[in-house]
C-alpha cells in the first residue's frame, strides 16, 4: 500500500552537458516504469534546467537542501519559496554530509523540515549513525534521537506523507552497504517510534534506505518489509544503474 520512492541525490556533480545526457537516458529508460515514484535532486544551480527537461515525464524534481529562513540577507542560500517556484516536490533535509561537513544541527534540521512542510513540499529527512556509533552499540539511540528531534518539536502530524531516509554514515559513498537485515531492523525501529505517536501515520510513512545502493543490491534491500525505496548517490549518476534500481523498487 506504500508506493515506493527512489530519489537520486546527485550531490555536487554534473555539468550542463553531462546532465543533459543523463536526463535523456533517464527519461527514455524510465518511460513505462510504473509502481514507483522517481525523483532526481540536482545541485540548486541546475534545478531550473533539469525542471524544464522533466516536462512531460513522470520524474519528480527534488533539492538537496534549503535555507531555514524565509528570505533576506542570507548570502548563498536558497529559500523554500524559490524551490517551490521551480516545481520541486521533494527537499532532502539533514543529509549526513550537511550535518558533518557543514555543521547542521538537529535544531536547524527541524527548522528546515518545518519550512519545507509549511510550503507544501515533501521533506526527505535523513538520519543515520556513524561507524563509531554503531561499534559502540549506539546506532538505535542516535537514530531515535534524530527522528525524535522532529517528532518532539513538530509532532507526528509533521511526518504525515513525509519521507525518512535511513542512511548509515559508514555506508555512504563507501561501497559498503548495510545488509538487508541490518537496514530492516532500523527501518522497523523508526516505524515503531513514529507509531508510538500515531499508528496510521507510521504505517503510511515512506522509509528509504540510502548508502551504496547499486544495481546489484537494490532488489534485495527493497524486498524487506519496511524498506520503501532508496536514496541513491553515486549510482544515480549512471543511467543504466539508476533505471535498474528504480525498476527494482
Ligand atoms: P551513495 O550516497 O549512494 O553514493 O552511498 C547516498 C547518499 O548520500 O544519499
Amino acid at each position: 500500500m506504500r508506493q515506493p520512492l527512489v530519489a537520486g541525490n546527485w550531490k555536487m556533480n554534473g555539468s550542463q552537458s553531462s546532465i543533459a545526457e543523463l536526463m535523456d537516458g533517464l527519461k527514455a529508460g524510465l518511460s513505462g516504469v510504473s509502481g514507483v515514484d522517481v525523483a532526481v535532486c540536482p545541485s540548486a544551480v541546475y534545478l531550473d534546467r533539469v525542471g524544464s527537461m522533466l516536462n512531460g515525464s513522470s520524474i519528480n524534481l527534488g533539492a538537496q537542501t534549503v535555507s531555514e529562513y524565509e528570505s533576506g540577507a542570507y548570502t548563498g542560500e536558497n529559500s523554500v519559496a524559490m524551490l517551490k517556484e521551480l516545481d520541486c516536490r521533494y527537499v532532502i533535509v539533514g543529509h549526513s554530509e550537511r550535518r558533518s561537513l557543514f555543521g547542521e544541527t538537529d535544531a536547524q534540521v527541524v527548522a528546515k523540515y518545518q519550512a519545507v512542510r509549511d510550503a507544501g513540499l515533501t521533506p526527505i529527512l535523513c538520519v543515520g549513525e556513524t561507524l563509531e556509533e554503531r561499534e559502540q552499540g549506539r546506532a538505535q539511540e542516535v537514530i531515535a534521537s534524530q527522528v525524535g528531534a522532529v517528532l518532539d518539536a513538530l509532532g507526528a502530524d509533521a511526518l504525515n506523507e513525509a519521507v525518512v531516509a535511513y542512511e548509515p554514515v559508514w555506508a555512504i559513498g563507501t561501497g559498503k552497504t548495510a545488509t538487508p537485515d541490518q537496514a530492516q531492523e532500523v527501518h522497523a525501529q523508526i516505524r515503531a517510534q513514529v507509531a508510538q505517536s500515531d499508528a496510521v501515520i507510521a504505517e503510511q510513512l515512506l522509509i528509504l534506505y540510502g548508502g551504496s545502493v547499486n544495481a546489484g543490491n537494490a532488489e534485495t534491500l527493497f524486498s524487506m518489509a519496511d524498506i520503501d525505496g532508496g536514496l541513491v548517490g553515486g549510482a544515480s549518476l549512471k543511467v543504466e544503474d539508476f533505471v535498474t534500481i528504480c525498476r527494482a523498487a
